[in-house]
This record gives C-alpha cells, structure tokens and sequence, in this order.
C-alpha cells in the first residue's frame, strides 16, 4: 500500500480534456514586454520568449493587486507537450498584450540598421491568438518628426514596425488598439491620437481592386483592428472611441457607447478627427441637441 501511494502521479496519462480542465485554472494574460511593475527584467533573459509565464514577475500591477502572482507555471516548462497544450489554450482564450511605450521603442538612428524588436512573441503564438491588445504610450517624440502638423500619417516609422511585427497575426478576431499621449510642453497630445488612429484605421483593409499606390498599399498591411481608443497620462474630460460596425465601417461612440457619427472615408483633416474625438452624445447630453438647435 504505502509504495503504491509513493508511485508519482502522471499528468500527461490524463486524458487530453482533463489536462486541459488544469491548464484551464492557470490561464492569465500575456503581456509583451513585461510591465515595468514587475521588476528584474533581466533574470530570466535567456528565456525571453517565456518571461511572462515565469513565476511571480509576470503580471500588470492591477492584476497582480486584484489576484496575487500565481506560481504554478514552472509546469510549462516541464516539456514541449505541456508548453505547446498551454499555449494553445492561451492563444484561444486569453487576451495577448502588446505595448509599444518609450521603454521598447527608439527611433531608428542614422545608419542604424538593425531594428530592435518590439516584441519577443513566438510566430505561433501570433498565428494562433484570438483576442489581442495592442498599446501605444506613445510621446511625441515617437512620431519621429520635428513638426507632427507636417507628418502624413502614411510616413510614420513605428506604425510601419508594428504592421510588420503582426504581420504572423492572421487568424485574431478581436484586435484593438488603445493610444495612450503622454504629455508635452510643445505639442498638443492630439497630434500623437490623430496620427495613430489616421494610420492603424486602415491597417488589415481588404485590397482595392483599382491600382493604388505602393504607399497606399504599405498602410493596409497587418490585420483589421476592431476599435481604436485614446486617453492621457492625466486626467482628460473623456474621449470618444472608434469602432467598426457589422459591416465593417468605422463608426464613432461615446464612453458610454452611443453611437455618435461616422468616420470620414480615408484620412480625415485633423479638424475633423478633434470635431467627433470631443463631439457631444444626443442620448448622453441631450440639451446639446436643444442647444444647436437654439443656435440655427
Ligand atoms: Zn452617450
């Protein structure tokens, strides 16, 4: 009896679902690249690939506060077989995070060639998620030109970076972006949310099927976003927020998702995008209605 209680319990004798039953409670998100939060970045750099599945430095601060680190995964290391049912698992019902923030991001010098990666994600991993997030913290800086009211949103390099980046990411059905300015004294955070939304709008549009240009084409690579949103480092009177409609067409939505306008097609002046960035929601504010009526 007692050597018989002593034998080691098999995990990968279990039947697929029950494993997938276990895999199932470790579940959380990926973040890519770590969150600052999370300290010692650099301990595990040989794993770079599976940071975020390591021990009790994995987590965002919020997350870490709501539930603690959890300390199981070390299983995911334990072979291919585990890695490979996991990461499945995560690619269908986790929400994979990507950020782009000044900590992964420099603008490429002069005779620099080699391009440093946003993100060390596995291009399976890429190829399987279903749910993405991408997040730009993004400075004017970032923009990578000395007068943003000058740029065309066509010409920005780290949009150029992050469509390649996804380029592995085919088969996700719920991507957004959430573009985060951060304050300065000699821009309008406006310029880094008009650029942002005017260039990832059209990322993933199907081909035209009339000739376009190879600049025009280059802004349609990588996949379809869902919904774009905007927000500051401080405190901001609230934005509205662009999302796709059934058919596919960007609309605008209050905070509280009332549809409000739609977009413009192609690029829209940067009047344009401020007027439905800040424009009033009939069912949030009605009196605005009774105002602009006034005002005929
Ligand atoms: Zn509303």
């Amino acid at each position: 009896m007692q050597t018989e209680q002593k034998k080691p319990f098999r995990f990968l004798d279990l039947p697929a679902e029950l494993r997938d039953m276990i895999y199932d409670h470790l579940l959380e998100d990926p973040y890519f690249p770590l969150p600052p939060t999370c300290g010692k970045q650099h301990q595990h750099s040989t794993l770079p690939s599976l940071g975020w599945v390591l021990p009790g430095r994995r987590l965002s601060a919020a997350r870490a506060g709501a539930t603690g680190p959890r300390r199981c995964n070390w299983m995911l290391l334990a072979n291919r077989q585990c890695y490979r049912e996991f990461m499945d698992l995560v690619c269908m019902k986790s929400t994979i995070h990507l950020t782009v923030s000044p900590a992964n991001y420099k603008s490429q010098e002069a005779g620099d060639e080699t391009e440093k990666k946003l993100w060390k994600v596995d291009p399976e991993v890429l190829r399987k998620v279903k749910k993405c997030d991408i997040k730009l913290i993004t400075t004017s800086a970032m923009l990578g030109v000395s007068d943003p009211r000058k740029m065309s949103p066509g010409e920005w390099a780290l949009s150029s970076q992050v469509r390649s980046e996804l380029s592995d990411v085919n088969n996700v059905e719920e991507l957004n972006l959430h573009v985060q300015a951060l304050g300065d004294p000699l821009w309008n955070p406006l310029w880094v949310w008009y650029h942002a939304s005017q260039s990832f709008k059209t990322m993933g549009s199907p081909r035209p099927t009339s000739p376009s240009t190879s600049s025009e084409y280059k802004g349609r690579l990588g996949p379809t976003l869902h919904r774009i949103t905007f927000s500051l480092d401080i405190w901001s009177p609230g934005e509205n927020y662009l999302e796709r409609d059934a058919e596919g067409h960007w609309q605008w939505y209050c905070m509280k998702g009332h549809c409000i306008a739609p977009d413009g097609a192609g690029v829209l002046p940067v009047r344009e995008f401020c007027a439905r960035l800040y424009m009033e929601c009939r069912v949030c504010s009605p009196e605005s209605d009774v105002e602009a009526d006034a005002a005929r």
